[in-house]
């Protein structure tokens, strides 16, 4: 299996380098050449694995330069219960007739992108050995405040790799804030930007295809890579959990193998909505993919009309992770709906940095709304939704699980279609303790962040994560915040160069 880049379809790499390069240097994203197909025989084999040898059977078909001894390196050390407070990984839980909340967030940091990130720095390492690299890997990232604590827990302390995290100062949640402030480990840096998400993603997107940078980083023996969900071996070990998730219904009876399921994701950056779209194509039984946004809608509007429009106000929610105005894995999706048209991927992205704003093509609007359902709601209607399924169904989400299950409903309520549902839930409650604690009661209360951790565990009697019971004892160790503007300087500073 090769790799393409979306902007050139003549590139041609293999998935180490494609993980190790984390962005194509034309600036495309890397996308395997063709998308390898899953038999139902396989499927029900793989309900009878442990999450560990489920996903390392889908890795051999998607890394296929990595021996069965490299993957199962990975996938023993990523999936096991030193890292997942659960031997499930992913756990499922009913909610009420027919749909199914997937946990992702049972991992260290709480939250969905650990899934992907406790993996991405053996896939990393592994790969950097792969191909006789001997750099130093410097992982930049742009967080909305999950990616940026998953990534410093996943690279912390390994040998070979430095990362350094920035994340919008107004733009996450106090206890996603704490979280990367008290980061430990020697190999870490953390800074705030006065700015939103986008300005982070644009800067650091700005950095990695800075000749001038690489050189200089080339000079000293290090290279850029990206734990973002730019990189190929962030959206691989997602696929997994859908392809596992179904399986594992088929083996618990509740569906029968072939039958369509419904996957609700809620989504900012297309990363996590993309990875089920691929377990789709690779043979899961899937009706529609729907995909749920705050009230930074343009995802909503781009799927129902086709035009993608970020020429629009910003705004903090009390979901933050999807506060995003440029969905980055888009570009992924579109490769794959025009035919690998790397033409047309050139200029409606050219479009969208020159003016903000593209339109796809009749065809890519007929497989934009076979495919996928789109919604999205207010941040009262995201509260409201928190507080009605804990009254209904005793079970509290968090804020950005809610926006899906809102949206959820007003699919059911638009097209009566009763098929049997999985819904992302994305972060543990207590990440966002203020927004969750409020809709709980129906009020703001005034008691600090770590009392409503307490209470939250009061009303919902799930146990509050180890990783967030210990933060309250944690020194801050990073408090730099910059302008955006410095954000280049910031970098070749840190690296002493
Ligand atoms: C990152 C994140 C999302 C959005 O996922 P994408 O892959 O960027 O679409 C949703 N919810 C939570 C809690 C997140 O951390």
């Amino acid at each position: 299996m090769f790799y393409n880049s979306t902007r050139n379809s003549n590139v041609k790499v293999s998935s180490a380098e494609a993980i190790t390069r984390g962005i194509s240097a034309d600036g495309g994203l890397f996308v395997p050449e063709e998308i390898p197909a899953l038999t139902y025989d396989e499927i029900k084999e793989i309900g009878g694995m442990k999450y560990a040898d489920r996903a390392s059977y889908v890795f051999a078909k998607y890394l296929t330069d990595f021996t069965d001894a490299e993957i199962h390196y990975c996938t023993d050390n990523a999936y096991s219960a030193k890292n997942f407070e659960t031997e499930n990984i992913a756990e499922i839980e009913h909610l009420f007739d027919g749909t199914y909340m997937l946990e992702l967030w049972h991992g260290p940091t709480c939250a969905f992108k650990d899934m992907a990130l406790q993996i991405l720095p053996y896939f990393l390492t592994t790969s950097a050995k792969k191909i006789n690299l001997d750099k130093k890997i410097v992982i930049l990232v742009a967080t909305s405040g999950d990616t940026g604590k998953a990534a410093l827990e996943g690279f912390k302390d390994v040998e070979g790799t430095s990362i350094l995290v920035f994340y919008p100062e107004d733009g996450v949640s106090p206890m996603q804030k704490r979280q990367m402030k008290t980061q430990e480990g020697s190999n870490v840096g953390v800074c705030a930007i006065k700015g939103n998400f986008d300005d982070c993603q644009n800067g650091v997107k700005a950095i990695f295809t800075d000749n001038d940078v690489k050189s200089a980083l080339d000079a000293k023996g290090m290279m850029f890579s990206s734990a973002n969900s730019i990189n190929w071996g962030r959206l691989v070990p997602q696929i997994v959990y859908y392809i596992s998730t179904y399986a594992e219904l088929v083996k618990n009876n509740e569906i029968t193998l072939g039958d369509k399921i419904n996957i609700v994701v809620p989504t900012g950056n297309f990363g996590n909505i993309l990875a089920a779209y691929y377990a789709k194509k690779m043979g899961v039984p899937v009706n529609k993919l729907i995909c749920a946004s705050n009230i930074n809608n343009v995802l909503t509007d781009f799927i129902n009309t086709g035009v993608y429009d970020r020429n629009r106000k910003f705004y903090a929610t009390v979901s933050p992770s999807m506060d995003i105005l440029i969905s980055s894995n888009l570009e992924r999706l579109l490769y794959i709906m025009t035919g690998k048209n790397d033409n047309l991927i050139n200029e409606w992205f050219g479009k969208l940095a020159a003016e903000g704003k593209y339109e796809v093509s009749d065809d890519v609007k007929a497989q934009l709304t076979e495919e996928f359902w789109a919604g999205y709601c207010d941040d009262e209607q995201t509260k409201a939704t928190i507080h009605s399924i804990y009254e209904k169904y005793s079970y509290t989400c968090d804020t950005h699980t809610a926006v899906a299950v809102k949206v959820y409903n007003d699919y059911r309520t638009a097209t009566g279609d009763n098929t049997k549902t999985v819904i992302a839930s994305t972060a543990s409650p207590y990440k966002f303790s203020n927004a969750v604690l409020e809709s709980l009661e129906g009020g703001k209360s005034e008691i600090d962040e770590y009392a409503k951790v307490d209470r939250i565990a009061e009303l919902s009697g799930i146990p509050v994560p180890s990783a967030l019971a210990d933060l309250k004892n944690k020194p801050e160790r990073f408090s730099d915040v910059i302008d955006k503007s410095e954000q280049k300087n910031y970098v070749l500073k840190t690296l002493g160069i």
